[in-house]
């Protein structure tokens, strides 16, 4: 008896060892696992940010976000936090998400504090990269921009960027950020936080060309925790309750956004390369950088002669990481794409250029400089 309890035991235990060799190495059932989060905390140093009667907003900015760091590091297992800055420090905007990329962070989150002129306004937004769709999502661009100016090197950095300029912004809307879904997700969740369970006012996910999103190749959101312009919110801003309100919003945001979209990604490889579209083209390309127009995404499958494509043809749909994208186009010529989102956005305003090496997304600006035109 003794001996079959120890041949059953060593035999499952055989069983389960295959078992996890195969689930590890089978990249079929690899799953999207969110694991590295980059907080950065806005501004610091000789940057003040945003100036209230009594506080500056890089150091309301740096509490939020070393308490939201805090949360996730306790709460969440197996969550790596990397900080832009735990101390009192100016960092330039580029360098930001620079160490999310260089990190593979798979969520990059920018933590503010909102200001005007007026003392009236209050509530809470939160951002993803994309074209203002209001002159207000403009100004708070171009205040949080114009840190940039502060910078040495600025024009080299920043491509000619100006952030007074709103040339600068359309010129910006072209290399929009190819994570949109998955960061107006995130964004949408924060914000239903901040009315729903911290008692915050919500002014709702807005999109504006931010400079520190910009390289991001991950989804990344900007939160405005408030208004310092606005006596109540900057008293209440400054309190460790306050932070801790305003912090543990996010943090809940973050859990349930992985959540699910760890949830949706269920056995999908984590490399596309293979995935469910026949038509992908990489195999030919493999490593050359292709342009496409992203033209939709959802979380479900969409006909291809659904009235939502307006008729364009030769779309390509690729599930990845739990979502499903469309794409029309197919080049390396970055010329050609621009030309041809001018065309798609006739029928589809909001399509975008994608970039991608060897089957993997990559950022324009990565990609333009691949191909040697940065
Ligand atoms: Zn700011």
């Amino acid at each position: 008896m003794f001996n079959f309890l120890k041949y059953l035991l060593n035999n499952h235990l055989l069983t389960a060892i295959i078992l996890m060799i195969f689930f590890v190495h089978s990249p079929v059932m690899a799953q999207y696992k969110i694991n590295t989060i980059v907080i950065d905390a806005g501004h610091g140093g000789k940057d003040s940010g945003a100036i209230g009667k009594k506080a500056y907003e890089k150091d309301i900015a740096l509490s939020i976000a070393l308490k939201l760091g805090n949360y996730i590091e306790t709460k969440l297992k197996g969550i790596k936090v990397i900080y832009t800055r735990k101390t009192d420090k100016f960092i330039e905007l580029f360098k930001r998400a620079e160490i999310a990329n260089k990190n593979n962070a798979q969520v990059f989150i920018s933590i503010h504090v909102n200001s005007v002129a007026s003392p009236k306004p209050t509530g809470t937004s939160t951002f993803v990269m994309g074209i203002h769709k209001s002159d207000d999502n403009l100004e708070v661009a171009q205040r949080e921009n114009s840190v940039i100016l502060k910078e040495k090197s600025y024009k080299k950095n920043y491509k000619g960027f100006d952030p007074n300029s709103p040339e600068s912004y359309i010129t910006l809307s072209l290399l929009q950020n190819a994570h949109l879904e998955q960061s107006l997700l995130f964004a949408k969740k924060v914000q239903d936080q901040f009315k729903n369970r911290a008692g915050r006012k919500s002014r709702g996910v807005k999109q504006a060309g931010l400079v520190v999103l910009w390289n991001a190749t991950m989804p990344a959101i900007l939160v405005e925790t408030g208004f310092i312009s606005n006596h109540s919110e900057e008293k209440f801003l400054r309190t460790d309750y306050g932070q801790s309100i305003i912090a543990s919003a996010i943090f809940r945001a973050f859990r349930d956004y992985k959540n699910e979209i760890e949830k949706n990604s269920k056995f999908i490889p984590s490399n596309n390369k293979n995935s469910s579209n026949q038509n992908y083209t990489y195999t030919k390309t493999e490593t050359n950088v292709i342009f496409k127009i992203q033209i939709k995404s959802s979380t479900g499958i969409i006909p291809s002669k659904s009235k939502q494509f307006k008729g364009l043809k030769n779309v390509e749909k690729i599930k990845y990481k739990g979502i499903y994208k469309y794409y029309v186009g197919n080049t390396g010529d970055f010329k050609k794409i621009v030309k041809l989102q001018a065309e798609v956005r006739k029928k589809i305003p909001d399509a975008f250029v994608v970039a991608f090496k060897k089957g993997e997304r990559i950022s324009i600006n990565q990609a333009l400089k691949e191909i040697g035109r940065r």
